[in-house]
């Protein structure tokens, strides 16, 4: 039914503009917006038929402006995160370190997790090498992508569906 319990929740996480908002709209609709509201919190379900087996993952896409009480709760409510950082800000990338170092001490957990380097069609403007994104996840033991929201997004799917299937993985042992 509709109403039942999704069999994933997904929190996506990074700084302000390095795209959550335009990765979870491709992942959802194929499409690309522009501009999006950058101080609205939403939650999507998803429906899908994945593995041959009946799925709904949902969805909470963050604005960053969460106080730290909700951004705990969003954490505990979290089976996975999507760690978003853009390849042309330097800043985002360190911040997307430390959130993993932050929601495994809340978690008390190695929280599962995809580190994603986002606005890949920014080749010219890159201040973060695929290297460092592959090392980075290494070390926090993420999967990792780089991906873009604006150029087709084809590998924005296995994003979300990689990171479901670790949390259907972890939840089954
Ligand atoms: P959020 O604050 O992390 O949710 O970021 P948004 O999804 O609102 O995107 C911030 C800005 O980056 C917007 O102007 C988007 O159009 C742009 N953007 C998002 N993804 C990409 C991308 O893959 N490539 C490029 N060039 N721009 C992007
Ligand atoms: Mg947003």
């Amino acid at each position: 039914s509709k109403s039942r319990p999704p069999d994933s929740k997904i929190v996506v996480l990074g700084n302000p503009g390095v795209g959550k908002s335009a990765l979870v709209v491709r992942f959802l609709t194929n499409r690309f917006i522009w501009e999006y509201d950058p101080t609205l919190e939403r939650s999507y379900k998803h429906h899908t038929i994945l593995d041959d087996e009946h799925t709904l993952i949902e969805i909470l896409d963050t604005a960053g402006q969460e106080d730290t009480m909700q951004q705990e709760g969003n954490a505990r409510w979290a089976d996975g995160f999507v760690l978003v950082y853009a390849i042309n800000d330097r800043q985002s990338f360190e911040a997307a370190g430390n959130l993993k170092h932050h929601l495994d001490m809340l978690k008390k957990t190695n929280v599962l997790c995809m580190l994603v380097g986002n606005k890949v069609d920014l080749l010219h403007e890159r201040r973060v090498t695929t290297e460092e994104g592959e090392a980075l996840a290494v070390e926090l033991s993420c999967g990792f992508f780089e991906t873009s929201a604006s150029d087709g997004g084809e590998d924005i799917p296995e994003v979300f569906y990689e990171l479901h299937r670790d949390i259907k993985r972890r939840k089954s042992i």
